[in-house]
């Protein structure tokens, strides 16, 4: 490890000069011969590193780049998935307003943190290995994508079967927070619907005749509120709510719609089957319950063994390396879906992503490429 990042670390103004070629090399997810452009420019860092290197090649958005090194050839046994993105979500002529530059240590520029960085700590991973002389046991194959910023239609496919072809996937999103901690869970996210169906009636002359669907909503929230559980992850948020006609007609339709997260694939369940049982509380009323969970949880425990590796690995360069769990989704949802163990966030450390401030630490990517290379060279 120490021998890894001895010979990182007066890379590190090389490392940033990648960067910067990379960042000028714009590449907005729905400008697709932009995209390409920069595909092309990483395929052949591959190319020079002796990578064997395919463009899968499509009509709607980018081409994703396949780049295989498999320095031991045939007696390799097993694959690992190094997963990232070309896209950015940064217009075309960003760079004019927002052009790549370096201040105090750090390098400014579009893309530079999500997920650029990570494209070039990948690289020089891989020539850290190449001369610590360190062969994988395992073929590892390099998949960056087109359409991570925009939902991952095209990719998803093609992730999921190197995935399943993979005994771990190692991503190179962002890390969390300016420690750089990896991303070990990622919460499990879902959208329900509550509809209420009363009777109308006049509030002033019959209002006996009456059934408030407001008010049914109102209780039915009332009653889901407290199937949160903050400190175990499940998070349960009424965030649109609709209903009512004028002040003087009890109303006949409300509705709400419910952001649902859970940490734990058993907590999902267990919460979706709750709002399945739920029955109207006024006599009289009518609920419907629609949608649930639509992405699963990346827990804990599938990527529990890679961050002890990764771990073992930073303390011998002498960094503590920490851990978070996120809110949001990446592609490492879907490899830890397909049950493969998924280490996410192992990138470059900075800030301000998806900003006009997004910028990374330079001194932090000697660091993360050993982290990766050493990896790779145990997993
Ligand atoms: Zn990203």
């Amino acid at each position: 490890m120490k021998s890894l990042l001895k010979w990182l670390r007066p890379r590190e103004a090389a490392m940033a000069r990648l960067v910067g070629q990379f960042a000028r090399a714009e590449s907005p997810s729905l400008d697709k011969a932009a995209v390409d452009r920069f595909g092309r420019l990483v395929a052949a860092e591959w190319r020079r590193r002796g990578a064997q290197v395919a463009l899968l090649r499509q009509r709607q958005r980018g081409d994703h780049v396949r780049a295989e090194w498999n320095p031991s050839g045939r007696r390799a046994q097993g694959q690992i998935l190094v997963l990232g993105h070309l896209d950015t979500v940064y217009g075309l002529g960003t760079l004019a307003r927002m052009p790549f530059r370096i201040s105090r240590g750090r390098a400014f520029g579009p893309g530079v943190f999500d997920m650029k960085g990570g494209l070039v700590i990948a690289l020089f991973a891989i020539d850290a290995l190449a001369e610590a002389k360190l062969t994988p046991g395992k073929r590892i194959v390099f998949l960056w994508t087109s359409d991570e910023e925009i939902g991952s239609e095209t990719s998803r496919a093609v992730i999921e079967r190197e995935a399943q072809r993979s005994s771990a996937v190692l991503v190179l999103e962002p890390a969390a927070g300016p420690l750089g901690l990896v991303k070990t869970g990622r919460k499990g996210v879902g959208e329900i619907e509550l509809i209420a169906t009363g009777r109308a009636a006049h509030a002033g002359l019959n209002p006996e005749d009456g059934v408030n669907a407001i008010q049914e909503i109102a209780l039915q929230i009332a009653r889901i509120s407290q199937w949160n559980q903050p400190r175990r992850g499940i998070t349960v948020n009424a965030g649109v709510i609709e209903g009512g006609t004028r002040t003087n007609v009890i109303p006949e339709h409300a509705r709400v719609v419910v952001d649902l997260r859970a940490e734990r694939a058993e907590d999902m369940r267990a919460l979706g089957r709750k709002f399945r049982e739920l029955r109207p509380i006024l006599r009289g009323a009518k609920l419907q319950i629609r949608g649930g969970f639509n992405r699963p949880p990346m827990e804990r425990r599938a990527s529990a063994r890679l961050y002890d590796c990764a771990r073992a690995l930073a303390k011998e360069m002498g960094v503590t390396l920490g851990e978070a769990y996120v809110g949001g989704g990446s592609d490492g949802n879907f490899t830890a879906a397909v049950g493969v163990p998924t280490l996410d966030g192992l990138g470059a450390v900075g800030e301000g992503a998806h900003s006009p401030q997004e910028n990374i630490r330079i001194g932090a990517l000697p660091e993360r490429a050993a982290l990766v290379a050493g990896l790779l060279a145990t997993l």
